[in-house]
């Protein structure tokens, strides 16, 4: 028997037990006649000591050799300490040895294996499972081992059954590039690893599996933005006879009982806003509603006098900072800095100071005067001892810019308290999203979604404004989850297509599977899928997902522990009628 008890697990009621513990040696104190070791696993910390006078000479001799992450067994007594650690809960007791075995030595690590470590990023991630012995990492595993779990016993108490769907597939247009892997078999031919399940899932309920979930991986082959990974994992959702309010239902449920269950706050207001309206009030289709500065549109209250930059503007928009009148020209200069970043884009930034006395002083005071203004603040809600921030331009331009700005300023005011949640659904999102780059329409969703009834008609006369039966799902500022409503008939999906850009031999080629399906009985149906590396980092308090996956891939995509991707070699590509043309 490797071990009796874990070492976080002894107390006081255990003095006098004889004992057996296992696990990584964090740290020797050799006072010469004295030597005490940190003994580490999963589940703590135990102080073990070896003491001349009452340990045998040869297991004394043998401590003097252990080294940081030996991995060790000892046996021995369990004693009251003589200087307690109140701050760690084995913190009363000591294990005084008799025996010691040395199960396994260690080179000394790179890094310290401790919660605040030397190592950077880089070496963290090539020693991967070092960093995982460390507290912060380990703590996060566990973490996202118990959301996943109250996840599963949430659904399955719903009557919902996890289903794998496969991984070897045929590509599921979500909007992303694939991943393929060449078939051995089928000379010249790829499957493609999934982006997601959702034709399956789609087909399960044809199955007539009424209520599916998976806790599932995806992939997808992105230019990796900061802190995403080509393969993540979504709780994946699928429910027949559903219409969008039953789902809207069922995972506010979910999204209420986390929160709950894990940061134990009753979430009173669970808001239901309009993509439009998301748009409009705060630049963002997935606002962080923890703290207000909503967007004012001045566009009738500033485009009356001789301000050219502001009457050749579609949209005038502003938001009001609390406490922000008294920012130093110093500091507001640099806002208007910051705003003009090439990666913000604004061009300026025009503000006003309420000040506290009830005046306005702005950097327009040249064209508009006291009454001009008060109509600002009032628009954007600005009370006295405010700043209210202006930006103008192209509209859609203008409130991405003015939301980035509404982002940073809240973080620079501490209102993104990440012990706080605020949960939302934004609905009624377009159908079809124009591409620049294809000069097309794409779907914004995904092909299968299905437009708003009311809507179809506009398919071919305004195909920008068709409404899909689309949601997501947003925490904090973050797009959580997001699903919608299927089209289930053949014809609506021949349609989509169509609108797509599709021609009939090509839907039929890529989606004549589910064409075929819908032919056999397909019930109404919809879904949603959570992001669930995300949701777990969030409910975390943390922004990054890194933490939460055990080995994770770089910013490159690449696992730098076990250096993916790799050559292979001649024979594996000539198997699979590879010819490299490098
Ligand atoms: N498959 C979709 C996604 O990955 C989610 C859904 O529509 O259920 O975003």
């Amino acid at each position: 028997m490797y071990r009796s008890h874990s070492c976080g697990e002894l107390r006081t009621s255990d003095i006098n037990k004889e004992v057996t513990l296992s696990g990584w040696v964090q740290k020797v104190r050799d006072k010469g006649f004295m030597i005490w070791v940190d003994l580490r696993d999963r589940y703590g910390i135990t102080q073990l000591i070896f003491d001349e006078e009452r340990t045998s000479s040869d297991v004394v001799e043998k401590a003097k050799t252990l080294g940081r992450e030996f991995v060790i067994q000892v046996k021995g007594t369990v004693i009251e300490r003589e200087s307690k650690n109140p701050n760690m809960p084995t913190g009363d007791i000591e294990i005084l040895v008799s025996e010691l075995n040395i199960l396994n030595e260690s080179h000394t690590p790179p890094f310290t294996i401790e919660d605040e470590t030397d190592g950077g990023e880089d070496i963290r991630m090539k020693y991967r499972y070092l960093d995982i012995r460390r507290n912060p990492v380990k703590d996060s595993l566990m973490f996202r081992h118990q959301v996943a779990m109250k996840v599963r016993n949430y659904l399955s108490e719903a009557d919902f059954i996890e289903v794998e769907t496969p991984y070897l597939i045929k590509s599921t247009p979500e909007g992303a590039r694939d991943f393929v892997v060449p078939s051995r078999m089928n000379e010249g031919q790829f499957y493609a690893l999934p982006q997601s399940p959702q034709t399956f899932k789609q087909l399960l309920m044809v199955g007539g599996m009424d209520k599916y979930f998976q806790i599932v991986k995806c992939f997808r082959d992105e230019d990796l933005r900061a802190d995403r990974q080509p393969e993540f994992t979504q709780i994946d959702c699928e429910m027949a006879f559903v219409e969008q309010e039953d789902i809207l239902n069922i995972f506010e449920g979910l999204t209420r009982h986390l929160i709950k269950d894990i940061k134990g706050q009753e979430i009173s207001d669970f808001p239901r806003m309009t993509y439009d309206e998301a748009m409009r009030t705060y630049g963002n289709d997935k606002p962080d509603i923890r703290f207000g500065m909503k967007f004012g549109e001045l566009n009738e209250v500033a485009q009356h006098k001789e301000f050219k930059v502001f009457n050749d503007a579609e949209l005038v928009v502003g938001i009001a900072v609390p406490g922000g009148a008294s920012y130093t020209r110093k500091e507001i200069d640099k806002l208007i800095d910051w705003v003009r970043r090439p990666q913000v884009g604004a061009l300026g930034m025009v503000y006003v100071k309420c000040n506290e006395d009830g005046s306005f002083k702005s950097s327009v005071d040249k064209f508009y005067d006291q009454e001009d203004l008060s109509k600002w603040a009032e628009t954007t809600g600005a009370k006295a001892g405010d700043l209210i921030c202006i930006l103008s331009g192209q509209g859609n331009k203008v409130r991405g810019q003015l939301s980035a700005l509404r982002m940073e300023l809240a973080e620079r005011l501490g209102l993104r308290n990440p012990e706080e949640f605020a949960p939302l659904w934004v609905v009624d999102f377009p159908l079809l999203e124009w591409d620049e780059d294809t000069e097309r329409y794409h779907a914004m969703h995904h092909p299968f979604t299905s437009p708003k009834p009311e809507d179809i008609p506009l398919l071919d006369s305004k195909p920008g404004d068709v409404r899909a039966n689309a949601y997501d799902l947003v925490l904090n500022g973050n797009e959580i989850g997001g699903g919608s409503i299927r089209i289930h008939d053949k014809e609506t999906q021949a349609l989509m297509f169509d609108h797509l850009g599709f021609t009939p031999e090509e839907a039929k080629e890529q989606f004549g599977f589910l064409m075929d399906a819908f032919q056999y009985g397909a019930p109404p149906h919809g879904g949603i899928a959570f992001g669930f590396d995300r949701l777990v980092a969030i409910l975390g308090g943390q922004e990054t997902i890194r933490d939460f996956i055990a080995f994770p891939k770089n910013n490159n995509g690449r696992d730098v522990m076990i250096d993916a991707p790799a050559n292979i070699d001649q024979g594996q590509l000539k198997e699979l009628h590879i010819q490299l043309d490098l």
